[in-house]
């Protein structure tokens, strides 16, 4: 499952910034999910409870953020946030613009002490 790769690496970026801030527990981790980046929230923080067992994280709580997606388009500079990934520039109407935004997810904060 998808979702728990990801948690999995979650998990070893919490535990880098954990060691790098001197945090003996994780209380709380910010996340961005970007809109198009094929996560389910509700999977992830399921697969994470699950991977954060017994590790310095354990029983964190879980801030999901959603990202909009944010295109530039290669031929005007135009960024623009359509629904679809797809979507033309609706400024010069160039097909494949740039993904700016929203492509990936991101631990944005890990809080603790
Ligand atoms: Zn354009």
């Amino acid at each position: 499952m998808h979702e728990v790769a990801l948690a999995e690496e979650v998990l070893h970026i919490v535990g880098i910034e954990a060691e790098r801030h001197g945090l003996s527990r994780v209380t709380e981790i910010g996340l961005s999910i970007g809109a198009w980046s094929c996560v389910v929230p509700e999977a992830l923080a399921f697969a994470l409870e699950a991977v954060l067992a017994g590790s310095v994280a354990s029983g964190a709580r879980l801030d999901l953020e959603s990202v909009p997606g944010r295109l530039r388009c290669g031929e005007c500079d135009n960024e623009y946030a359509p629904e679809d990934r797809y979507e033309p520039c609706p400024a010069c109407g160039r097909f494949g613009p740039q993904v700016i935004a929203g492509n990936d997810m991101i631990v944005r904060r890990v809080a603790g002490a």
